[in-house]
């Protein structure tokens, strides 16, 4: 498993590697937007780690350039305060994004999460337990049972199942779910995972999303 690590800021590039490698991952690390887009274009990774703010080439522009010619996986390092970048690297095709600063276990968590995603090609079918989903088709069963399910219960439950094992955020879901245009109250996603738990835990007597308070939501292994 090879990850590209481009930041410019040699502190957090270094700690990150080390991380990386404590993990079992081989990195290497560039410090410049024009030589990661050359590194990443003309080597295979399985991830790319990419700070936006770089010199010569930004991170939001050489995302934009990979993806022209490839699509490994890459996850976006933003400021807190430079939402625009993370609209524009989603839009632009970041797997995911990382608001520095960041926990390192947070940022290891998205990095399983991303590279297990590309590695299990599961076609449309997502399962859990006797829970299972068909994108394609857009249904969902548990058991013998077909539950109905509005668009964003579905795209809700569709979305945590993807990122098993990893806690999301409500700004997290709303991203993914409703967009970048959703200006409403984060709450909304506590009532789509009410209308969730109402038509599949309450009726089947199971607890498959879990709260994490004061983090989000995350659905764990069985
Ligand atoms: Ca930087």
């Amino acid at each position: 498993m090879k990850i590209l690590i481009v930041e410019d800021e040699a502190s957090i590039a270094r700690f990150v590697q080390l991380e990386l490698e404590h993990e079992g991952y081989a990195t290497k690390c560039v410090a410049d937007g024009r030589e990661a887009l050359d590194e990443a274009v003309n080597n295979e990774y399985d991830l790319i780690v990419l700070d936006v703010m770089l010199p010569s080439l930004n991170g939001i522009e050489v995302l934009r350039r990979l993806r022209q010619v490839k699509q490994t996986p890459v996850i976006i390092l933003t400021a807190r305060d430079q939402i625009m970048d993370k609209v524009a690297g989603l839009d632009l095709g970041a797997n995911d994004y990382m608001t520095k600063p960041f926990a390192i276990e947070e940022l290891l968590a998205r990095i399983r999460a991303n590279v297990k995603k590309r590695m299990t090609p599961s076609g449309n079918a997502l399962e859990y337990g006797k829970l299972k989903m068909d994108t394609e088709a857009h249904t969902v069963s548990y058991g013998s049972d077909a539950i109905d399910l509005t668009k964003k219960e579905f795209d809700l439950l569709v979305y945590l199942l993807e990122n098993r094992n990893v806690v999301i955020s409500r700004e997290q879901a709303l991203d993914a779910v409703w967009g970048f245009d959703f200006y409403g109250n984060t709450n909304v996603v506590d009532v789509y995972i009410r209308y969730l738990r109402s038509k599949i835990d309450d009726v089947y007597g199971v607890k498959i999303i879990q709260t994490v308070r004061g983090s989000g939501y995350v659905i764990r292994d069985v």
